[in-house]
């Protein structure tokens, strides 16, 4: 796998900015209103309200921030099927999503590095043990 050449924040945001408009989706980061905020404030996290509004939270390493973005449209390119199909199975969505927004970045020319990658996978392992249906809300997702 390449090495993402070193991006910085603003150009990441720029690209963040085209593929939701071209996707249709909402993207709010936490810091630029943390007052409204309050219940995402978990450090390299990122939300999906409903279908169509991802909200990011706060990242120290920008290519994280990227990739999280990407996991979160992977959870609106899911399949009621595969939900289904899996028996609303958190860690088979998790896993799902990581991969379908990775691949959406590829499609889009977007690579990320093994460690951005390793970081999302490890993210889908922290759901073994747990299950949706028994988090509260404002968790990540
Ligand atoms: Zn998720």
């Amino acid at each position: 796998m390449k090495e993402m050449p070193e991006m910085d924040i603003k150009k990441i945001k720029d690209q963040i900015l085209l593929i939701s408009n071209k996707l249709n989706i909402k993207v709010k980061y936490v810091e630029d209103d943390i007052e409204n905020f309050k219940d995402f404030l978990t450090p390299n996290s990122s939300w999906i309200l409903g279908k169509d509004e991802i909200v990011i939270g706060q990242y120290e390493d920008p290519e994280l921030l990227f990739i999280s973005f990407f996991h979160e449209i992977g959870h609106t390119l899911l399949s009621k099927e595969f939900i289904e199909e899996w028996n609303h199975n958190t860690l088979l969505i998790e896993i799902e999503c990581w991969h379908l927004g990775i691949k959406y970045a590829k499609e889009n020319n977007i690579y990320f590095s093994d460690k951005a990658i390793e970081y999302g996978y490890t993210q889908a392992l922290s759901y073994v043990g747990h299950d949706e249906r028994e988090k509260g809300k404002g968790e990540p997702k």
